[in-house]
């Protein structure tokens, strides 16, 4: 009988990604995904070392795992992603956690079936950590979380060194793929049924695919002043040519990247959802600059005036740190009156955490946490008042949304995202449908199949603070 595996992912949406990668090479090779991690007999745990609680979760999993191991030794634990690539936590899992069995990082990932053939073949432990990415592996399948919708990486690492980040040490220097490699995927992925793609990358307003052959550069609009190169905007601009592909959005965008070209495209390319996640970090300049963030308040500022000029009805959301080391009353203040200048749509609010081995670790001036969680308190209260302002002005309007599949707070309701990013819970009512619909007389489950993917118009009824409700109209128009 074939092998099951299950995937604990933590962290963002390259790591979910880098799940799905994992996912489809374990399929691909005959494994089947279980449903829980109870009845998997191997457990991946894909691991994020952005943030402190990140990787307390890590090792909370890796305790609760010991049991099952001592019970059931042919029980297979992996251990993988960002926080393998720090030798430190590689010596505590040998030191601590002997009975892992296969250990791997970010480099490596494709590697992951003929690790796993080795340690299921010869019962022996694995540890293989890869320092240096050599090159980009192409073509490896994924089984992607959802038929509609999915994730495509552009870009590898980061060269920005914030000062707080571990990432540039465990994702290593940034690369980008080849534009016609994205572009294969992507007509793949069109062709398989997908309508919108993410492109990702921990900065993809500095993608620099080298085309592969030069003359496929040439009458790409916008053009570049390196023939050879293909930008962020013109990336965008030849995805939007695939047939099938709806909607393009990305993440996450490095202010001191983001050009005027790029702020075109929102106005030029219909397929370019009226979103931007624009991580802010603080609103003090003197922060910025400890941070090594390379912009200020001001022209941070500039660039949402630029956006907003150009696209009136963009949604906006952040990443905002608080607690940095130095940080001052003064400097929070900053950041409160940022936030409410910007009026973000959300924001993904941070408690400042220590990650050994980068240079804010060493900075003497750290926040004491009850001053931490106190100002954290206080920007979370305001980031939430001005989210549920947001949310209440879309009360009444309709949207066209892209449903995902039914709600995961009430299985008869379904959820969908605008082109905004914004998440809808929406209600199916029969006396709402037309006599003609093919929705009258279906269970959930069947409406569920017949609108999961599909683009739908939903009035908004109620504006909350991270979602809105609303009531199903009818298929949106098929574009
Ligand atoms: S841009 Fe800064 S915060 Fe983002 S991954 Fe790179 S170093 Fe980390």
């Amino acid at each position: 009988m074939e092998k099951t595996f299950h995937i604990t992912t933590f962290g963002c949406q390259m790591n979910e990604h880098d799940s799905e990668i994992m996912a489809g090479m374990l399929e691909a090779r005959g494994l089947r995904r279980a449903p829980d991690r109870k009845s998997a007999q191997i457990e991946i745990i894909n691991t994020c070392s952005v943030r402190d609680n990140a990787d307390k979760r890590f090792f909370g999993t890796l305790g609760q795992l010991k049991r099952r191991k001592t019970q059931d030794p042919d029980f297979t634990v992996c251990v993988c992603g960002c926080m393998m690539q720090q030798q430190r936590v590689v010596d505590r899992i040998q030191e601590k956690y002997p009975w892992v069995d296969l250990v791997f990082g970010t480099n490596n990932l494709h590697r992951l079936p003929d690790l796993l053939d080795q340690v299921l073949t010869g019962h022996d432990k694995e540890i293989e950590i890869w320092q240096e990415r050599s090159g980009i592996a192409e073509g490896l399948p994924a089984e992607r979380m959802f038929r509609h919708k999915a994730l495509v990486n552009i870009t590898f690492g980061c060269n920005n060194f914030c000062t707080y980040c571990i990432v540039p040490y465990t994702r290593g220097r940034e690369e980008s793929r080849h534009p016609e490699e994205i572009l294969k995927e992507i007509r793949q992925l069109a062709e398989d049924g997908v309508r919108e793609v993410t492109l990702l990358g921990q900065n993809v307003n500095s993608y620099r695919g080298r085309f592969l052959d030069p003359a496929t550069g040439e009458g790409v609009p916008g053009g570049g002043l390196d023939p050879g190169v293909c930008t962020f905007a013109q990336l965008i601009r030849l995805t939007a040519k695939i047939p099938g592909i709806e909607r393009i959005r990305f993440m996450t965008s490095h202010p001191k990247d983001l050009s005027p070209a790029l702020i075109q495209t929102f106005v030029d390319v219909p397929e370019l959802c009226r979103n931007i996640h624009l991580p802010v970090q603080a609103g003090s300049d003197r922060i910025l600059k400890r941070m090594n963030r390379h912009y200020d308040s001001g022209k941070y500022l500039r660039l949402v005036r630029d956006l907003r000029a150009a696209v009136p009805d963009i949604t906006m959301s952040t990443d905002i740190i608080v607690g940095f080391p130095g940080e001052t009353e003064e400097d929070l203040q900053a950041t409160l009156d940022l936030v409410e200048k910007v009026g973000y749509d959300s924001a993904f609010t941070f408690l400042y955490s220590i990650r050994q081995g980068t240079p804010a670790a060493e900075y003497p001036d750290q926040v004491p946490d009850e001053v931490k969680h106190e100002r954290f308190d206080r920007l979370v209260e305001l980031v939430n008042r001005i989210s549920a302002e947001k949310d209440a002005a879309c009360e009444g309007k309709i949207y066209r949304i892209l449903v995902d599949g039914p709600s995961k707070r009430d299985r008869k309701a379904m959820a969908g995202r605008t082109d905004g990013f914004k998440l809808v819970n929406f209600s199916v009512r029969e006396e709402d449908l037309p006599e003609e619909s093919p929705l009258r007389g279906r269970s959930p489950q069947e409406i569920a199949d017949l609108l999961t993917g599909r683009f739908a118009d939903v009035i908004i009824t109620k504006g909350k603070t991270f979602s809105l409700e609303g009531r199903f109209l009818g298929l949106s128009e098929e574009a």
